[in-house]
């Protein structure tokens, strides 16, 4: 397992909007999102990893073999990369990054489930 996909740091974590990935805000802003980048393009862009990444999260799941975990199939992240991904994400994505990944096919659920 590549290291590069685990927060290297407890402090200064960040989760994906998108897929809830969780890592250092720097690691999000050397590797982009392991998951998202094609469409959210946070390597080497410290704006959108502000815009599409949240410090409000609750609950951290250690994702070893998403493919076959009910976990990971019930938080929706089974078909997503080995790492650690936050249960829920407090922060609302820009609405054109979700235009760009509407015109890619691509469904966006909100990652907040604190309230419902
Ligand atoms: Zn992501």
């Amino acid at each position: 397992m590549s290291m590069d996909t685990i927060p290297k740091d407890l402090r200064g974590l960040r989760a994906c909007l998108v897929c809830s990935l969780i890592k250092t805000f720097d690691q999000f802003e050397y590797d982009g999102c392991d998951n998202c980048d094609e469409f959210l393009r946070m390597k080497n862009n410290r704006d959108n990893v502000y815009d599409c990444t949240s410090s409000n999260f609750d609950g951290m799941i250690a994702a070893m073999s998403p493919e076959d975990s009910w976990v990971c199939k019930w938080q929706r992240i089974n078909r997503f990369t080995k790492g650690v991904y936050a249960i829920s994400v407090s922060g609302r994505l820009p609405p054109g990054v979700v235009r760009e990944m509407k015109s890619r096919g691509i469904v966006y659920r909100p990652r907040d489930t604190s309230q419902r």
